[in-house]
């Protein structure tokens, strides 16, 4: 009998379909679950399972009712709560519910951190009513004020000073009341956190969780320092360069993390800094890294269908000893138009890729309101230094035409 997986993602994601296509190259049956909407039949001809986001029981229930499956797999936060739910009615091996809203909750996470020893800086959630220049006046500084639940440096502001402090958390404030957000009736949307800021070099993990045992798949760089006062990522270069103790530190805290989240089967994405004090855990997401970017890490759908499986998950066939992305920043707000340069930027020693992801005539957000990039650049090469000249230098070449938006009135 060939293996049975169920996916859950958005309809529309690229990596939804990047997976559909690993799945058929291991011979496996894929059913696919989607937030697309329930009314239409079947627009998308995917006989997939329609599931309404916002209400995660109700679409586990579904799951539960329709899928006879062998495994689980989930793209993105969200779908990684439904597939626990779904998992816990369907006997299937993946994270508890629990681990996964600790997970995507940055003040939930903190808490299990800090209890299970690891370094956390200074951290207070609040509620969006709360008297903001009290709280401003009580701070320490720098700090760095978040949403609790979005990803991607969505929301994430830095504060020097009280007046910082202020506007920062009105203009996160305003962010959490964008109807896209708030129809989700997300609890921790009425809450912000403020973290004191930790000051160091940044790195991510990618790894793939096995009853409970850590692979680690990759260490990227983050070579672009992120010190606000937006965080925005740029460029991801693996492996990493630092020296192998750190290494070791950065693998010996994330399976900490793991363990303290309870977190145990599937992948995930680890994000950390890296001072004198030893490695300081951002967050570790119960899900793979996200869109595009796993292009950087050939092999990686497969890897996980097959841990999801139940079978033995193999290696990541990495065709260059190092290899990078670089996530085009949005450089201003407006309406994108084109990119020149594409040709020349694609031309550069060790460029595997660039890829637009902007269409034209869309609207441009840049952090830290926004949530996407203008697009993506590969690279692949001998050494790590090497990849990361070949993404600045694709980069270089690229211009971007971007018109002024026209006010609304
Ligand atoms: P997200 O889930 O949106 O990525 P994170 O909490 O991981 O949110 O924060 C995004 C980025 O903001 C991090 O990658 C890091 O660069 C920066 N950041 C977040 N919290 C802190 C902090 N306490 N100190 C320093 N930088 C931080």
């Amino acid at each position: 009998m060939p293996k049975r997986l169920l996916l859950i993602g958005a309809t529309t994601g690229y990596q939804t379909r990047v997976f559909a296509e690993a799945a058929e190259r291991l011979g496996y049956e894929l059913v696919l679950a989607t937030d697309r909407c329930h009314v239409l039949d079947d627009p998308w001809g995917d006989r997939a399972i329609p599931l309404r986001f916002e209400d995660p029981a109700g679409a586990a229930e579904t799951i539960a009712a329709q899928a006879r499956v062998d495994g689980i797999v989930a793209v993105g936060d969200r779908p990684a709560y439904i597939a626990s739910l779904a998992a816990e009615r369907l006997g299937l091996n993946y994270n508890s519910p629990e681990s996964v809203a600790a997970s995507r909750n940055k003040f939930l996470a903190r808490e299990r951190f800090r209890n299970a020893g690891l370094l956390v800086p200074e951290f207070r959630r609040m509620a969006l009513n709360e008297e903001t220049e009290r709280a401003a006046l009580e701070s320490h500084y720098p700090c760095v004020l978040k949403p609790l639940g979005l990803s991607a440096s969505r929301g994430v502001i830095r504060a020097n000073d009280p007046a910082e402090f202020v506007t920062a958390f009105r203009r996160i404030e305003k962010l959490l009341a964008d109807p896209d957000i708030a129809r989700l009736h997300e609890d921790q949307d009425r809450y912000l956190q403020v973290e004191s800021f930790i000051e160091g070099r940044e790195f991510a993990l990618e790894g793939l969780l096995t009853h409970g045992r850590l692979r680690v798949l990759s260490i990227f760089d983050k070579p672009d320092p992120l010190n606000g006062p937006f965080f925005e990522e740029t460029i991801y270069v693996t492996p990493s360069r630092e020296d192998p103790f750190t290494v070791r530190a950065i693998i010996q805290t994330t399976e900490a993390a793991v363990r303290a989240l309870g977190l145990s089967h599937g992948p995930v994405h680890a994000e950390m800094r890296v001072n004198a004090s030893g490695v300081w855990m951002l967050e570790v997401a119960a899900r793979p890294i996200g869109g595009l970017c796993a292009k950087v890490l050939p092999g990686l759908e497969e890897l996980i269908l097959r841990n999801a499986a139940g079978v033995d998950a193999g290696d990541l066939a990495m065709p260059a000893p190092a290899a990078g992305v670089m996530m085009i920043p949005i450089p201003r707000e407006g309406i994108y138009v084109t990119t020149d340069g594409l040709d020349a930027a694609r031309a550069q020693p060790g460029i595997e890729d660039v890829i637009i992801t902007a269409k034209q005539g869309q609207k441009l957000v840049p952090l830290p309101e926004g949530a996407s990039y203008l697009g993506f650049i590969f690279a692949r090469g001998e050494t790590p230094d090497a990849v990361e000249a070949a993404l600045r230098n694709a980069h270089e070449r690229l211009d971007f035409e971007i018109a002024a938006a026209l006010p609304v009135v």
